[in-house]
């Protein structure tokens, strides 16, 4: 039993918990959790606690379905939606296999194996998600969506439940640690935004699946309905994850650069150009759903061109403002996630690809100060400019032949993700939509 271990039974014991949730996330990023008594977690620790992993998305072939939990106990935290007495506590777990193995389909062991390659080069990797969703009142079947006001960006929306959300979602993600930036009205009605504050990037996706979570719950408790569907309304913004990088060696951070353009070092402009270079491979996992092409091809400051720039909202790389004199900030903007990615698989690939463009010093492309949306098909062309791919079945057929892809997630997740987005293409390829219906049926 080591420090951690002994502090988090001895908080049970005197916070008077009850249960503790054991959780961990799918191939998917779909969030899993098993309960568990007091007096099972000191074996938890040691052994693990053994579950079925047949039904899970993406853990098992079903011939090896025992699969062991075993809780990390540096993220013990009380649930505050289950209240002060008889309390339910919850940790993230690393999956095993029975013989006491990482599994190769725990995309948390996903992610660990890369910060582990960076940290074996002397980087640690750190990012700060800026989180949009949008609140609905609560959706009845085969009616249109309800946003729950009509306020726009930085709105200050009087006295509507826009505000006591968020303020009910912030307090209850500062009480569990996770300290939040700002937040604030989106663009769209009933789009919100909350920034969390920087953090190791294990940290970040361990916090963004509590977020969802405790997201989820104050909606439940405000009586409105929350989303992270990245474009649940055709005419509206989609809601994105902007996503903040920097590499940091020691206290340093190995982004900056005084007095270089931007205040960009050479590890910065490298780790840009790998991103650039790797983008439309890791496309299928940074924007892993059917719709999720609809937000990137649906203009509304989504990116759909893959090009950097300083302060271009329309690239897919933003270097923001820097503040001179304050390098420990300088960081760069991947715009093209969205809040519905598995965060440990796309934190995973984003480092993969920029520690790829630092090995193997690729060069970055001049920075693209224009709109892109706004210039031509040969302007862009004649700039070297290429799209993010169009849909999920390109993302899918360029991802397949990504190596980097391939290493970094390891090929039994690698395999599991095609094939299922794969079959989530086909399913949507077979529908006949209203917008055929509209546009044919009466004409033809
Ligand atoms: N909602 C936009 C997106 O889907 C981002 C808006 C912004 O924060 O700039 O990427
Ligand atoms: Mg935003
Ligand atoms: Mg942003």
């Amino acid at each position: 039993m080591d420090r951690q271990q002994e502090f988090v039974l001895r908080t049970v014991e005197e916070r008077d918990i009850r249960f503790i949730r054991l959780w961990f996330t799918d191939v998917l990023g779909m969030l899993k959790s098993v309960a568990i008594a007091p007096a099972e977690l000191e074996s938890a620790f040691t052994e693990g606690i053994g579950f079925d992993g047949s039904a899970i998305e993406g853990l098992t072939r079903v011939y090896e379905a025992d699969m062991v939990a075993r809780p990390d106990p540096t993220t013990f935290q009380i649930l505050p939606w289950r209240g002060d007495t008889h309390g339910t506590a919850r940790m993230f777990c690393d999956i095993l296999t029975p013989d006491g193995e990482p599994s190769m389909a725990d995309s948390r062991n996903v992610l660990k194996r890369i910060l582990e390659k960076a940290s074996d080069q002397g980087f640690t990797f750190y990012t700060h998600p800026e989180v949009e969703f949008y609140l609905f009142e609560p959706p009845v079947p085969e009616k249109p969506l309800v946003p729950i006001d009509h306020g726009g960006y930085f709105d200050h929306v009087a006295r509507t439940q826009g505000h006591d959300f968020r303020r009910g979602a912030i307090t209850m993600l500062e009480s569990m640690g996770i300290s939040v930036e700002f937040s604030h009205h989106e663009a769209g009605p009933g789009q919100n935004e909350i920034d969390l504050r920087y953090a190791d990037a294990l940290t970040t996706a361990d916090n963004l699946m509590t977020f969802r979570t405790v997201v989820k719950e104050v909606a439940l408790e405000q009586g409105v309905f929350a989303s992270f569907m990245p474009k649940p309304l055709a005419d509206q913004p989609g809601s994105g994850m902007h996503t903040h990088l920097s590499l940091f060696e020691g206290d340093r951070n190995a982004f900056h650069e005084a007095g270089a353009k931007y205040e960009l070092s050479k590890s910065a402009r490298h780790f840009i150009a790998g991103l650039l270079h790797h983008a439309a491979e890791i496309t299928a996992v940074t924007n892993q759903y059917v719709n999720s092409y609809k937000r990137l091809w649906g203009g509304a400051e989504a990116p759909s061109y893959i090009c950097w720039g300083h302060n271009n909202r329309s690239a897919l790389v933003r270097v923001p403002m820097y503040k001179p004199g304050k390098g420990n900030s300088s960081r760069i903007e991947y715009r093209a996630l969205d809040t519905a990615a598995n965060p440990y698989l796309a934190f995973a690939l984003m480092l993969a690809a920029g520690l790829k463009g630092i090995e193997e010093e690729y060069e970055l492309p001049d920075a693209t100060e224009d709109d892109v949306w706004e210039l031509t098909e040969p302007e862009r062309r004649a700039m070297g400019i290429k799209p993010l791919p169009q849909s999920l079945d390109e993302a899918i057929s360029i991802m397949e032949r990504s190596e980097l892809v391939a290493e970094t997630l390891g090929e039994h997740v690698f395999a599991f993700v095609l094939r299922n987005k794969r079959q989530e293409w086909d399913g949507y390829q077979a529908q006949v939509t209203p917008f055929e219906l509209k546009r044919l049926l009466q004409v033809l």
